[in-house]
């Protein structure tokens, strides 16, 4: 059977997403109804708003049907907003934000804010051969890691990129930045 990899799409960049998988050859679609997320094999939680889309998950009733999913083991990769709402703690969070949660990870939220918006660079990342072409913005760090998880990249002393089993995340956008090869690290981990 051909994979097929969900790209939540309540809120953030998931045209972007869905051309990367789809430039990749993997079968993309998106996901905004619990129906729709017991058809894929993974997700994608994108980049955009992490206090929205956590808002949104509620309203859509998609919060718990998404915890379930990945507690039983169904793939996921989160990328900025994505890697917050896949963190079981964030830091500098909204009032009460909830998270989807899983990745055994403490976050926080808009970290490089008060160093520098928005930037560029070259990031080495485990696994890949050449360095990856990293877009931050507004992006957070992680702050404290669980003994499962492998630090993948780092950015100003804190991990960027982090791997535990089934789930992937970056404080970085690997889907703006033209490159798929983050994608196809998550799509190796799928397969
Ligand atoms: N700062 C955003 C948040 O807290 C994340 C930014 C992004 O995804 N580019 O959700």
């Amino acid at each position: 059977m051909p994979l097929t990899i969900g790209v939540l799409a309540l809120q953030g960049d998931v045209r972007e997403h869905v051309r990367t998988l789809t430039d990749l050859g993997v079968g993309a679609t998106t996901v905004r109804r619990a129906s729709e997320l017991e058809a894929v094999d993974a997700i994608v939680l994108p980049g955009g708003e992490s206090t929205t889309m956590a808002k949104l998950l509620r309203t859509f009733e998609l919060l718990d049907p998404l915890r379930k999913r990945i507690q039983g083991g169904m793939p996921a990769f989160g990328t900025c907003a994505g890697m917050i709402l896949l963190a079981d703690h964030v830091r500098d969070g909204a009032e009460g934000q909830e998270t989807v949660g899983g990745l055994d990870v403490t976050v926080r939220r808009n970290a490089f804010g008060r160093q520098v918006d928005s930037f560029e660079t070259d990031l080495p990342v485990t696994g890949i051969d050449a360095p990856v072409h990293a877009v931050f913005i507004r992006a957070p760090w992680v702050e404290e890691v669980g003994p499962g998880v492998e630090v993948l990249a780092e950015a100003a002393g804190h991990p960027v990129a982090v791997r535990q089993g089934h789930l992937l995340a970056t404080s970085f956008h690997p889907e703006v930045g033209g490159d798929g090869r983050v994608h196809e690290l998550f799509v190796d981990l799928v397969r």
